[in-house]
Parts: C-alpha cells; structure tokens; sequence
C-alpha cells in the first residue's frame, strides 16, 4: 500500500500535559511512523501511514485528547513520506521549551485515588501519589523548563521502579514529574504543638477535637472537625478571628450535598481539577454549629479533597473538615514546617508536616456559579494560576501591571496572553509585600520577558504605585481604579469597542482626587469620560471609615436629612457613642472632608441603620450579611432622583433615606427594607443607563467592581437591563473586585503605549 506523510503542528495547553505519549499511543494504534515533539509553538507531528490509517490518527487526535489539554489550532500539510520505520518521541532543546507554558497544581485524578485506597498498591495511603493527569505542578516549580531538576522534586531521586514508569510513554506517570512512591518519595510526620513527633493518627486526632495545621499544596490549613462546635469556637477564638467564614472541605460530593444545595455546574466545578473553594447556599437545617463556622451568612465556602495528603485526612466517620489557611489575620500563607511550628503553636494542638517544599505560596481559589450558571472568581489563585488568558493585548509588547492595594495580584501580557499572579492579599503588610515583588521577579523569569511598560493605580499612596515610581528604564502608565475594572471585562469577553461600563465598588482614586465606586464610564482601549456617579458624600477619617458602617449611616442621614438626621442616628445606631456624635457632626458641619460616591459605603450605611451589621469585622461583612437578609418576595423600591452636574448626572439617593427611616418606625421587616433598597439601586441604575444610550447611542454595558458580587444586585440589573435591550458583560475569569484590576490596566496599558 502506497505511505503517505503529513506534517501536523498543534498549538494550545500541550505541553506538560501528557500529550506527547498520547500521540504516541495513538500512532501504535493506528500503525503510524514517524515521531513527535515539543515545539517554542506547541507540538509537531510527523506521520506516515495508509490513507485509512492516517485518517483514523488525525480524528483520534482532535477527538479525545488528554483531559488536561486544550487544543486551538491543528493544521495538517501533506509532505513526503521520509520512509520512517518506527514512531518515537524525539526530546526538545531546553532553549525551547522556555516559552512553554507551566500548569498550574491540579486536584488529585480518580486513578490516584483508587490507588491510595488499595491495600495491595504500593501506593496504599500515600500522601504524595500523582500522575500525568494530576498532581501538584505551579507550587512546586522553580524554573523553567519544567523538569524535575527544577522542582522541589530534585531532592528525591526515584527508585527504579518510579523511574520505570517515568520512562515507559505507555504507562499513566510518563514524565509525571512530581512522581514518587513510598519507597524514593517525600513523607509525612505528626508533631505536637511543641515539636515533639507523636504516633497517632491524625483522623483521630481530628475526631477527638483536636486543631490540627496541616501543610498541604500551596500553604498551611488548619483543620478541625466542623461538626465538633467545641473545636471550631476555640479554632475562632485561638485564632482571633471574629466572624469571618470559615471554608470547609468535604470527603465527596454526596457529602457535601448533605449540608449545602449543588446544581450540576457547582457539582462540575467542586469535582474539576481546579478543585475551587465553591460558594454554596446551606440547606435550611443542617447539624454544622453555623453560628460558629459561617456566622450571619447562608452560604458555605465547600472544597473537595485536591491532594491524597487531603483526601487521607477522611474517613467514614469523618467527612467534613473546616480547612482555613494558617496565616495570622492579614498576614501571608505560612508554607514552612518551622515557620508553622514558631507561628501557630498558640493555635494548633498538632502539626501535619511534610518535607516537600513550597517553593510558590498559593490560596485556595475562591468562587462561585451564580443563577445564570456563570463562574465569578472571589480569588483566583491555586488550581489556575499561572494559565494565560487569551485577551486582545497587542503580542509586541508586554506589560505589567500592578493591581490594586487589597487583595492585590499582578498581571503580566505575552504574547496576546495575560498571566495574572496568585492573591497576595493586603499590601500594607509588609510580608504580602515582599511575596508580591518576589513574585514578580518568579514570573517574568518564568514567562522570560522583561515588560517594558508598567501599568499601576492613580492612588498615590498605593504601595504599587509607589513601586512602580521606583522602576526605572520603563514607561509607566496610571491607570484610574474603575477604568481597570472596567477595562477588565472588556478583555475577558473581547470587546473592542467603546461600551458603557457601571463599577459598584468600595474605594477607588478618582481623577479629582475624590473616592469614586458608584460610576458610569464611557470607555474603549484609548480612554474613558466620567458619565455618572452616585452623589457625593463626606467620608470622615477617609478609608478609616470603610471599617466602620454606623458612621457612614451617620453621614447619609446627615446628608438626607440635616439636624434631624443626626436625631435619628442618636436612636438607630446603638454603636455610635455621644463623644463620636460630637465629633462627626462638626465634622460633617465643615465641609472640608473627603468626598466619595462609592457604592460599598452606600450598603455599609444601609446595613448599619437596620441594625444587620455596625463594624465590619472583614472587608464586605455589613454588605454581605445585608444581602443575605433580604426578603426576595419584597417588589417596591424607594424613590432617588437624578441631578446634572456640568454635564455628569448625578445619581442621587438621599430621597431614599427619609421613606426608608418611615418602614423601621413602622417596623417594616429588615428583610423588606433590605430589598426594597436593591431594587432602588437596581432601578436608579437601569434608568440612568437608558438615559445615557440616549445620549451616546452605546448599548453595551459591562458591569464590575466588588459590589457586584451580591447576587441580588448582579441578576436583577442584568434581567433588567437585557429586557431594555442592553447587552451586558460581566467578570467571568478574574474577580470583578480589586484581584481583577491588574488585567484592566494591563490591557489599557497594552493599548495606549503603542
Ligand atoms: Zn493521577
Ligand atoms: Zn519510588
Ligand atoms: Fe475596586
């Protein structure tokens, strides 16, 4: 029979994948020469065979490829049949595979599984089993190319049966890097909380009530049985940690369904290998000790087990365990055994530690399906970080951006991808601070491009900013806060052209140096224009005041209602002592403060009047747990009125306040007055977005900003505005908060330094 050849290159998540002996597999099977290899692009093929034969090949190739590879593009060119005799993987050049790309760390596979659960696998309960298709990856890389001399790995040479394997393209570890046994691979030890070694199980311990820090994938967690309510209220008090949820993570799936309703795309997500905190409604009735776990809230932050050191942690009689990072308050993730030991010895009773080393700290990813069956990140970190995103950047340039001040990430552009860091959190402390530079210098050496433009927030006292005016030999641009989010779902849905964007944010530096966060902006790429805001109000004491919501209701009713605003502040807000009263009221008399129309303060002020919540004990906490409260049967809203102000409309909800003060002396319910006040926001903003097509003929509105993870506020504005005709886009890849700016102001950045 007559051999034909063709040359095939596939480009796409190729590499590091298992997609080399899966081609080879293939080729066996369909009797096909020839060889493969790891191209700078992606992967190129040379197969000669039979006319049927190569057909078979080409389908199979496209058809089912390995579960962690994505495929873009496969183009297929005929050529000369070289008469090959066999098929091999031939190897690439280091220098090649620089470009490629690294996975991130991915959930423990069904196969590694099973065999940690066979007494007759030399695997039987190994905490460190992984393969091709899973097993940590991002937090254990220390260079590229991704080789195990590279890794954290270097320090267990196999034995020769791992070896075996890593060498056969037909066993499941070919080239599993991290591949281990008992035999050649890391172990673990338990140790008390004064560093003794104890010989116990740490699934009784945890059965007993006992604390216990575990070091896992990215980080240390601390551990405790969330049905024991004893162990989770010390677990809170030992760790001061007020009210803030705890995330808990279940044996299985049919376990999580006992605490927490699950649609089929949230049972896809908990059981991908992105293994996400997920974001849950709780049944009404559970035996957790909610009041303790996730205080004031209706939903439960719910991971599966993602490593066998976790998924082991489980047993029968245990299948739901609070899993919290171990970092004191703000502070980073502990990932060292002696730092965890020095560090948490007033909190945990023992210590689960291993010895592979954490070379990138990495949170747990946090987020959740909203009703219309949409991703929305909290924090986007372990489990995607560092896959690209393809964005409309421009591929000759390469930015980095900087991010915001809370929840801060960075975001780096190649080549048309942005990669965006893990979470590094807040950057006032000083320990988040260095991780972030230090993750700058692993990722520019990682993705090997040095940006030439640096992108960062207008604020001026960001510690960002601040870095970016200390890099020299770069262009820098500054970004405005809402343009970046803005921008930011503009690039994940690649729009290219000028749309209406409404940001519901906490704070942000707006260019006449006021705090903005209740904004609508005209914008594409180049540039934006101011259309409208939320009216200004005074923010006493500046950021200091987003801690403190009864002071913001002060503020409002002070603003809506002047001297018998203050009145009713002295009645409804029990938190406000006379001293402060005092204080604030000449405060507000004077006229020289801050002033800010951010919508988060907005919720914060409406949160503290009904009593839900005064001081915010984490950041959201009174907007959160007044979302929580509301009585979605309630249908009216409260009046607002629109105001223009040298061209810019004014949204403005001080007429809201004095209908709002009636329903609580009337003892309307908070659930009540909470939704009548979402659906005041939801119609205020509709109206003035009609107002402003009008104006500029726009009918594409992206909607961002942290606000916008009330749900509420999210799916009513959405069904609205599509019912007006509106197309709508929002954050379905990077947080609409602050975790999400990076990648706005890359992308702007991208574009104007052309
Ligand atoms: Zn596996
Ligand atoms: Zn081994
Ligand atoms: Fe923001």
């Amino acid at each position: 029979m007559n051999a034909k050849a063709c040359k095939i290159d596939i480009q796409g998540i190729v590499q590091g994948v298992g997609f080399r002996p899966y081609v080879y597999r293939l080729a066996r099977q369909y009797d096909i020469k020839g060889w493969v290899l790891n191209s700078p692009s992606g992967v190129v093929i040379a197969a000669e065979g039979n006319d049927r034969s190569l057909h078979a090949f080409l389908q199979g190739l496209q058809n089912d490829p390995p579960p962690l590879a994505v495929i873009r593009s496969c183009n297929v060119q005929t050529i000369e049949p070289a008469g090959y005799t066999d098929f091999t993987i031939k190897y690439s050049e280091g220098r090649e595979e620089k470009s490629a790309l690294i996975s991130p760390d991915i959930a423990i596979c069904e196969d590694c599984k099973r065999e940690t659960r066979d007494p007759s696998d030399r695997r039987f309960e190994y905490p460190f089993t992984n393969c091709t298709n899973c097993g940590p990856r991002y937090t254990i890389i220390k260079d590229v190319p991704y080789d195990r001399s590279t890794t954290t790995m270097a320090a267990f040479p196999m034995c020769p049966q791992c070896q075996r394997e890593y060498e056969d393209p037909l066993h499941r570890r070919f080239h599993a890097q991290p591949n281990a046994c008992p035999v050649c691979g890391p172990h673990t030890w338990l140790v008390d909380s004064v560093g003794e070694l104890v010989e116990k199980d740490a699934r009784e311990l945890l059965k007993a009530g006992h604390i216990i820090a575990v070091k896992g994938l990215g980080g240390f967690h601390l551990a405790a049985d969330a049905l024991n309510k004893q162990a989770v209220t010390t677990l809170r008090k030992r760790k001061k940690r007020d009210s803030k949820p705890f995330a808990v993570m279940v044996r299985n799936i049919e376990a999580a369904r006992r605490y927490c309703r699950i649609s089929p795309e949230e049972e896809d997500w908990l059981n991908s290998r992105h293994a996400p905190i997920l974001i849950l409604e709780c049944h009404e009735q559970t035996q957790l000790p909610g009041e303790v776990i996730h205080p004031g809230l209706k939903t439960l932050g719910v991971m599966l087990p993602y490593t066998p050191l976790h998924y082991l942690l489980f047993d029968d009689k245990l299948d739901i365990l609070i899993m919290t990072s171990a970092n004191i308050s703000d502070e980073p993730l502990i990932t060292e055994n002696d730092e965890a030991l020095k560090k948490l010895a007033d909190v945990a009773d023992y210590f689960l530690l291993h010895n592979r080393d954490i070379y990138n700290p990495c949170d747990d990813s946090v987020m959740r399906v909203t009703a219309l069956n949409t991703p929305q990140y909290f924090r986007r970190a372990r489990g995607f970080v560092p896959s690209g995103l393809e964005v409309p950047a421009r591929r000759n340039v390469s930015v980095l951006a900087v991010g915001g001040e809370l929840k801060n990430t960075f975001c780096i552009t190649r080549k048309g991808e942005a990669f965006l860091s893990q979470h590094w959190g807040d950057l006032n402390h000083y320990n988040n601070y260095l991780n972030f530079t230090k993750g700058i210098t692993r990722f520019k050496k990682m993705l090997n491009v040095e940006p030439s433009v640096i992108a960062h927030d207008l604020h001026p006292d960001y510690q960002t900013t601040r870095w970016a005016r200390e890099q020299t030999g770069v262009k820098r641009i500054a970004v405005q806060h809402h343009y970046a989010h803005l921008a930011s779902v503009m690039a994940e849905n690649d729009l290219r052209e000028e749309v209406l964007g409404l940001i519901c944010d906490g704070t942000g530096w707006g260019s006449d140096g006021a705090i903005w966060g209740g904004e609508i902006l005209r914008a594409n790429y180049q540039n934006f224009t101011r259309l409208a805001h939320l009216k200004y109000v005074p923010l006493p004491g500046g950021d200091a005041s987003a801690g403190k919501p009864y002071r913001m209701a002060l503020v409002y009713l002070h603003q809506a209602m002047g001297e018998s605003g203050i009145e009713s502040a002295k009645r409804w807000l029990p938190d406000l002592t006379e001293i402060e009263l005092e204080l604030m009221a000449n405060v507000l008399k004077r006229q020289r403060e801050t002033m800010t129309s951010s919508c988060g303060r907005l919720f914060d002020a409406v949160s503290a009047i009904l009593g839900i919540c005064a001081i915010n004990k984490y950041e959201g906490q009174a907007a959160v747990e007044l979302e929580t409260r509301a009585d979605l049967k309630e249908k009216s809203s409260y009046p607002y009125a629109f105001q223009s102000d040298h061209g810019i409309l004014v949204m403005d909800v001080l007429p809201m306040w004095d209908e709002l003060l009636k329903d609580i002396k009337g003892r309307s319910t908070v659930g009540s007055i909470s939704m009548k006040f979402h659906l005041t926001l939801v119609q205020m903003f509709t109206t003035a977005l009609l107002k402003l097509r009008e104006t500029t003929g726009l009918n594409q509105v992206v909607l961002s900003g942290g606000v916008f993870h009330n749900q509420i506020l999210l799916l009513h504005l959405i069904s609205m505005l599509k019912e007006e005709g509106f197309f709508v886009y929002v954050n379905r890849q990077v947080p609409p908060g602050d975790g999400g700016i990076s990648l706005g102001q890359a992308i702007i950045a991208s574009e104007v330094s052309k």
